[in-house]
């Protein structure tokens, strides 16, 4: 990944160069959606020497030019989707991605295993960034969504960026120092083995099954996007598609065996690891449903705590497949219950396994990670 700085002297440098110079002047988010400060912004995008003549950002220019506040930005969003270029450039307003604003990015996208493509098909872009704006290079912007664009509208067909390079850094700066350091040594032997090509194809896979997941089920994504929104319900949904994928890897032998075996320990050691000690101190949403496996494992047999150290059962997919079973049991009371009577058996399920601070009105962190981040200043 290279920042504007790096990338000076060669035409995307020069691109980026002119996109932070406008970042500096853009003003609060506040004002993003305001067709007069559209009109202003797009005056000043015309005036720039290389920017204005890219293809991507005439389209911009033709789609803020017309933003009443509900339209779609038509023209920018095609353009993406299409991918040829290998290209962004929008102004998004994302509450979770408070870094992004006016910004330009390039990217390669990675291969998908055809087998993959075809029998779990998602819009998913597993790309690796080559040149950023500055927005882009806030650590917690991992993926880009198509509501993350000032329309703040998904259709079905738009593309959902993951920046994987960003997911390997994040691996081998957090999960496998706590590998190392907190799970028993017989467990995860194929990801504490895996190089950066293998671990870039496990997010791959990661991503690809996470997505084609959010939108299968009795409540899929988008359809249920409201009532799974509430953090717990939320972390929830996140683990319901990333425990159907790992049993995707685990059981679908038209997979490859060996890139298989690696996805399911991967996405294993993310969900019951990583995501357990970033949302500290602030438990985000992926915070919460870390919480919620590590206890329904611990409280059902499927990992064992001793003396600090993780172990895995060696029938731990049985508890997973287990999991998924009660989730899928109350999802499909969606067909006789009204969807309020659903969210809140959702929701009994959550708190069954997490612990809620009445007083700070937010999920407690479990203890053993709160010492383990201390500990690894992770
Ligand atoms: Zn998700």
């Amino acid at each position: 990944m290279k920042n504007g700085e790096d990338a000076t002297n060669g035409e995307t440098g020069k691109l980026i160069s002119e996109v932070n110079d406008i970042r500096k002047s853009i003003g609060p988010r506040s004002s993003f959606r305001n067709p007069e400060f559209l009109k202003e912004l797009a005056t000043k995008i015309k005036s720039t020497q290389h920017l204005c003549k890219q293809p991507i950002v005439q389209c911009f220019i033709k789609d803020v030019m017309a933003f009443d506040g509900k339209s779609r930005l038509i023209n920018t969003k095609n353009y993406i989707n299409k991918g040829s270029a290998g290209n962004i450039f929008s102004l998004f307003d994302s509450s979770y991605f408070p870094s992004l604003s006016l910004e330009y990015l390039t990217y390669k996208k990675l291969p998908v295993n055809n087998y993959l493509r075809q029998k779990y098909p998602s819009h998913t872009m597993p790309v690796n960034i080559e040149h950023m704006s500055k927005g882009f290079e806030s650590r917690i912007v991992v993926a880009l969504f198509p509501e993350n664009h000032i329309d703040h509208l998904q259709c079905n067909d738009d593309s959902i960026f993951y920046f994987i390079n960003k997911f390997v850094e994040r691996h081998k700066r957090i999960t496998q120092k706590m590998i190392g350091a907190i799970v028993s040594k017989d467990a995860f032997q194929l990801v504490r083995k895996a190089n950066d090509a293998a671990i870039e194809k496990a997010s791959t896979y990661w991503v690809w099954l996470h997505e084609y997941h959010h939108r299968h089920g009795d409540m899929p994504i988008t359809e249920y996007l409201s009532i799974k929104s509430p953090k717990p319900l939320a972390g929830l949904e996140e683990l319901r598609v990333d425990v159907s994928g790992m049993l995707v890897c685990l059981n679908d032998k038209n997979l490859p065996a060996d890139d298989a075996a690696l996805a399911y320990e991967f996405i294993l050691s993310e969900r019951l690891l990583r995501y357990a000690v970033e949302g500290i101190p602030k438990p985000n949403y992926d915070a919460v449903s870390s919480q919620v496996l590590f206890n329904y494992l611990l409280e059902n047999g499927g990992i064992s705590l001793q003396e600090g150290i993780i172990h895995l059962a060696p029938n731990l997919p049985h508890f997973l497949e287990m999991f998924l079973e009660e989730i899928k049991k109350i999802e499909c009371l969606i067909h006789q219950e009204t969807p309020e009577d659903v969210q809140k058996r959702l929701l009994d399920f959550v708190n069954k396994y997490t612990v809620f601070d009445q007083e700070i009105n937010d999920y407690k962190h479990i203890p053993f990670f709160e010492e383990v981040k201390k500990q690894l200043n992770v």
